[in-house]
């Protein structure tokens, strides 16, 4: 074992700054030169990680970390553009030498992580010398290859579309090829260690699954079951984050599955796990009870979707539990959106959303009964209805939370077409009337002029009036000065 030397408490948080999606061909250029240039030298490099994985499986890498035996301090040497944020637990990131190229390549030391004393972050790592001795410190076995991307001679783009070439040039010290070809996550090592290390792990591994459509390897369920409550020591930003991606990567469905055959979702969302088994009523919801049709919703849920919306899909009905009865007709949920929204809110303080989140979240949650009443309602109520924020993700949900029960669209059809026909200086107009007019027009200020404005205004929206003359005779018919 080769030790260069040891740093100790070394915090990842916040450390691993990602790249942005930029022309994949540049980042991956770059990623090559800073290999070339590390092997001119004398030392070793590789592609690592999450991009060999994704060249392995045709899918474009959101960026290509590199692996090197060369220190830290001698990387920040040998290139002109770098930054040292990771640099004392053996990160560097390089920046193209070109100006503005909008994206950095992350070159790591080869090392191995010290002991975890608290279930999330190393004590600190120690740099080693061989890459076999790396890969061993990784989550997954389908994240522990490397690729050696100047094998016979210089890979270009083309080589990676040949499989053949591509796989010659992997090397695998932790049977990664293989759970790759079956479709599996399988920890490094003894799975419960790795979790009881770092407790994410358990969170990523589901969303691994999830996103690659591949099964848990047995073991390694196992051990995030026996694990799951660990899940509580991890930071509620960094679980939250994970919960999002698993939103929002297109498999939302599959993910939630998973969390709920591992244990995790009792720990995470409790709310969630209690959806399981509450029955609904059958005619307006054929599909089974709350927890199905969460999870028809989610499959719903496109890769790239806000955030908000795949939140308050996830827990539009969040209320419902709670607010079961079974009343003389039919099951009913009285007051389960007043209900979800406090719990929803609960939720997103719990998971420290930001205001802004949370506002557009609990408004989902909060308005997502009331397309049913669209088609009664008066013009006014129907465009205040459309001045709700994101008004798009409104109908978003409700066209979801339709196809995961009866299948029937009228009332989502009714709302997109009035909306979409209706220009915004019809749903907010300038006012006709202020305070200003009523003063003027000999009413004394008060409470009442709330209450009045809004009524004229209503009769704005309504089209009953339309110039401020009409609208004082209108406030003078209905309030005595
Ligand atoms: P993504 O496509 O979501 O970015 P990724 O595999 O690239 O997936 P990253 O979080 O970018 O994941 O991490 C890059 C690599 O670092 C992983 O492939 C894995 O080898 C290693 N890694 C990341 N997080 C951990 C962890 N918590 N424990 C062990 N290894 C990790
Ligand atoms: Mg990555």
């Amino acid at each position: 074992m080769g030790a260069d030397f040891a740093i100790s408490r070394a915090r990842l948080d916040g450390a691993r700054i990602r790249a942005p999606t930029m022309a994949g061909n540049e980042q991956l250029e770059a990623a090559l030169r800073i290999v070339e240039t590390l092997r001119a030298r004398g030392h070793e490099a590789y592609f690592a990680g999450g991009c060999v994985r994704d060249l392995l499986l045709k899918r474009e890498p959101a960026d290509y970390d590199v692996a090197t035996s060369a220190t830290p301090e001698v990387v920040l040497e040998m290139f002109p553009r770098t930054f040292a944020v990771g640099a004392h637990f053996g990160v560097v990131l390089v920046a193209p030498e070109t100006e503005d190229a909008g994206f950095v390549t992350e070159v790591a030391t080869f090392r191995s992580d010290l002991a975890y004393s608290d279930g999330r972050h190393p004590d600190g790592v120690r740099y080693t010398k061989t890459a076999a001795e790396d890969v061993e410190r990784r989550d997954f076995t389908i994240n522990g290859l490397l690729l050696d991307p100047l094998r016979g001679g210089r890979l270009l783009d083309e080589c990676f579309a040949d499989p053949k070439i591509l796989r010659d040039a992997v090397l695998d010290f932790v049977g990664g090829l293989a759970d790759l070809d079956a479709g599996i996550v399988r920890a490094i090592g003894r799975p419960e260690l790795r979790f009881e290390e770092d407790h994410l792990r358990m969170l990523r591994g589901v969303r691994f699954a999830a996103r690659f459509g591949f099964e848990l390897e047995a073991e390694t369920e196992r051990a995030m079951r026996q694990l799951a409550a660990r899940i509580h020591v991890v930071s509620r930003e960094r679980v939250r984050d994970e919960l999002t991606k698993m939103l929002t990567e297109g498999h939302a469905r599959r993910a939630f599955e998973l969390l709920d055959a591992t244990g995790l979702l009792a720990e995470v969302l409790p709310e969630m796990a209690r959806m399981k088994g509450v029955e609904q009523p059958p005619q307006f919801h054929p599909e089974g009870d709350v927890w199905t049709h969460t999870l028809m919703l989610l499959e719903q849920l496109p890769a790239g979707c806000s955030m908000t919306l795949a939140w308050g899909a996830l827990l539009h009905d969040v209320g419902k539990p709670a607010t079961f009865r079974r009343a003389p007709d039919r099951i009913r949920f009285d007051g389960h959106v007043e209900i979800g929204v406090a719990m929803g809110a609960e939720i997103c303080r719990r998971f420290r959303f930001s205001n802004e989140e949370t506002r557009q979240v609990v408004a989902l949650i909060e308005n997502h009964m009331r397309f049913m009443d669209a088609p009664r309602m008066k013009t006014s109520t129907l465009k205040r209805f459309f001045r709700l924020e994101r008004f798009d993700e409104h109908l978003a949900l409700h066209r979801m939370d339709c196809l995961a029960a009866s299948g029937n669209l009228e009332h989502w059809d009714f709302v997109r077409e009035r909306f979409s026909s209706m220009p915004e200086e019809s749903v907010r107009p300038k006012p006709l009337l202020t305070g200003r007019e009523l003063i003027a027009a000999g009413y004394a200020p008060g409470a009442e002029f709330k209450e009045m404005l809004r009524a004229a205004e209503d009769a704005q929206l309504e089209g009953a009036i339309a110039t401020t003359e009409e609208a004082l005779r209108w406030v003078r018919e209905r309030f005595p000065s």
